[in-house]
C-alpha cells in the first residue's frame, strides 16, 4: 500500500513537472513553427526551403511529444461519470484496428451486461490506445491482439498483495499481445514515466505510465504478466459503481494514435 502511494505521489510531481515545462516549450515550438514557415514561403524553390521544412517538421516532432507530455500530467479536464465500458471498446475498435497494420489480428470480445464502471470515456480510450500501440510495437513480425472485457469479484484471498486490488466487483479489460514480451527487470520499470526499451525517437516512456495514473485515480489498478517470448498481458480493474450509466455516447476528441 505504501509503494502504491509513494508511487502515485512521484507521479504527481513527475507529472506537475513535466506539465509545466512541456507547457511553456510547447509555445516555443509554436514560435519555431512560424518562423520556419515564414522562411519556407519566403524562400520557395531553393535549397533553403527545404532546409526549413526539416526545421519545421523537428519542432512539429516535438510538439507532439509535449502534447503527449500535457496528456500525462493530466492538464486536461477530465469529466468522470457512469460508462458501460463496452461502448469504449466498440467505439474505438476501428481507430484500433486502422492503427495496428495489416500484419497483426484483432479480436474483441465484449461480455454482454457489464456494470458501470465511473471513469472519463476521453481518458479511457486513451487507455486503450496506450496499450495497443504497445502491444503493436512488441509484434514487429506480425502476431494477435486481443482486447477482452469481464465482470469479475475480487475477494479477500485473491487481493492479497501490495498492488493488488482491494476485495470488491470489478470490470476487467485485458490487452494482451503475442509479442517479444518482457523481462522481469523492464516489467520492474515499465510504470516508470520516461522508462523506455523503445529507440530514441520512437518511445516516450510515458504510455504505461499515463495509463497507471488514468486507472489509479479511478480507484482501479493495472497489472502487467508477461514471458519473454511469448507475449504479454495487461489488466485493468476497475471498480464497479451504482450509479447507471446515463448517456450510452463517448463521443470525444479523437484521440492521438500515433505515438502516445
Ligand atoms: P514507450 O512505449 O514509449 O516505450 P511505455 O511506458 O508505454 O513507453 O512502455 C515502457 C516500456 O515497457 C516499453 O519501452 C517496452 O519495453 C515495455 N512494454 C510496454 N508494453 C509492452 C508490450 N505489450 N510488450 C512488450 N514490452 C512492452
Amino acid at each position: 500500500m505504501e509503494a502504491r502511494f509513494q508511487r502515485t505521489q512521484r507521479l504527481e510531481s513527475l507529472g506537475q513537472l513535466a506539465g509545466g515545462v512541456a507547457h511553456d516549450f510547447n509555445n516555443l515550438l509554436a514560435v519555431i513553427l512560424n518562423y520556419a514557415a515564414f522562411i519556407v514561403e519566403d524562400s520557395a524553390g531553393t535549397p533553403l526551403a527545404k532546409d526549413a521544412e526539416q526545421i519545421a517538421r523537428a519542432a512539429r516532432r516535438g510538439s507532439d511529444l509535449t502534447h503527449q507530455l500535457l496528456s500525462f500530467a493530466r492538464r486536461e479536464v477530465i469529466r468522470p461519470r457512469a460508462l458501460d465500458v463496452n461502448t469504449v471498446v466498440t467505439e474505438v475498435h476501428q481507430m484500433l484496428r486502422r492503427s495496428i497494420g495489416e500484419h497483426i489480428t484483432l479480436a474483441v470480445r465484449t461480455a454482454p451486461g457489464l456494470p458501470a464502471v465511473m471513469a472519463d470515456p476521453g481518458q479511457l480510450e486513451q487507455v486503450l490506445v496506450n496499450l495497443a500501440v504497445n502491444a503493436r510495437d512488441a509484434m514487429p513480425g506480425g502476431g494477435h491482439l486481443t482486447i477482452d472485457t469481464a465482470a469479475v469479484a475480487v475477494d479477500a484471498d485473491h487481493a492479497a498483495g501490495r498492488s493488488g486490488p482491494i476485495p470488491g466487483r470489478y470490470v476487467r479489460i485485458r490487452v494482451s499481445d503475442t509479442g517479444t514480451g518482457m523481462p522481469k527487470d523492464v516489467i520492474d520499470r515499465a510504470f516508470d514515466p520516461f522508462f523506455t526499451t523503445k529507440p530514441s525517437g520512437q518511445g516516450t516512456g510515458l504510455g504505461l505510465a499515463t495509463v497507471y495514473g488514468i486507472i489509479t485515480q479511478a480507484g482501479g489498478t493495472v497489472q502487467i504478466y508477461s514471458e519473454t517470448g511469448l507475449g504479454t498481458t495487461i489488466t485493468v480493474l476497475m471498480p464497479v459503481t451504482d450509479t447507471a450509466v446515463t448517456a450510452e455516447s463517448t463521443q470525444q476528441p479523437p484521440a492521438v494514435v500515433d505515438g502516445h
